[in-house]
């Protein structure tokens, strides 16, 4: 599973299509800029130790 995350210029929002779904294209950014994959980053954890 692998996929980049994207932000619409338009509406701000965050998705990994490359079109929002406004219509707007979308533009790739920095996973840094927001807390998306420290999120997955604590289920990762979590399903590490419940199995
Ligand atoms: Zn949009």
């Amino acid at each position: 599973m692998s996929g980049k995350m994207r932000s619409c210029a338009s509406c701000g929002k965050y998705t990994m299509k490359e079109k929002c779904s406004c219509g707007e294209a979308t533009e790739t950014c920095h996973p840094a800029r927001f807390s998306f994959e420290d999120k997955y980053a604590k289920y990762r954890r979590k399903m590490k130790y419940g199995g």
